[in-house]
């Protein structure tokens, strides 16, 4: 499972539709400060379920939506997907290929979809549960992710390892068992 592709319409600093085709190895982001590489992994993020706005550095959910420059007016929506290659079925969807899609309007309307077709948030969150990919896996490490796992608990530094080594789901679908 790798990415393939990344296009945002109106998220954070990205007004216009960008799209960005991942080859495979390595792909490094380079750019002055304040140019817009940490917003394409919080765009990542985003599409993977976050749903916290201050872990994507904001203080509302409506601030990732493009807020408008000296010479742009502001958008009333942001759209981001992500491509990803499943030949090798990381993900368990009879699918070579997945695309997961959130949309977000000013209105605080949300949808998500996989592969086009409409679906929950939930959908997609245990779609990538204990795949490797994750808002919280461990395959996206942002600045200050590293001090805070040296710093945490050790029952949370233990769930990271779970999801690692892929149990997080199993206990997951337990305690949903359980009534808790
Ligand atoms: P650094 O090298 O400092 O880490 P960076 O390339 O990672 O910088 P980002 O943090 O990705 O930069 O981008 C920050 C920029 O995104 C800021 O200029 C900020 O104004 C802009 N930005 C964030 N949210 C929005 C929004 N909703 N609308 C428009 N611009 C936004
Ligand atoms: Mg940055």
């Amino acid at each position: 499972m790798y990415l393939k592709r990344l296009d945002i319409i109106g998220f954070k600093s990205f007004a216009d539709r960008i799209g960005v085709d991942f080859v495979p190895g390595v792909t490094a982001v380079v750019g002055p400060n304040g140019s817009g590489k940490s917003n394409i992994t919080d765009a990542i993020r985003w599409v993977l379920g976050e749903q916290s706005a201050k872990s994507l550095r904001g203080s509302k959910m409506e601030d990732i939506i493009f807020a408008g420059s000296d010479t742009r007016k502001a958008l009333n929506f942001a759209e981001v997907s992500l491509t990803l290659d499943n030949e090798e079925q990381g993900l368990a969807i009879d699918y070579n290929e997945v695309s997961v899609t959130r949309r977000v309007s000013r209105s605080g309307d949300s949808d998500f979809f996989i592969n086009k077709q409409p679906c929950r948030l939930k959908d997609i969150v245990d779609l990538f549960m204990d795949s490797g990919l994750g808002k919280e896996a461990f395959s996206i490490i942002s600045q200050g992710k590293v001090e805070e796992i040296l710093n945490s608990k050790a029952e949370d530094r233990r769930t990271i390892f779970e999801e690692a080594a892929g149990v997080l789901k199993y206990k997951n679908r337990k305690r949903q068992a359980e009534g808790k």
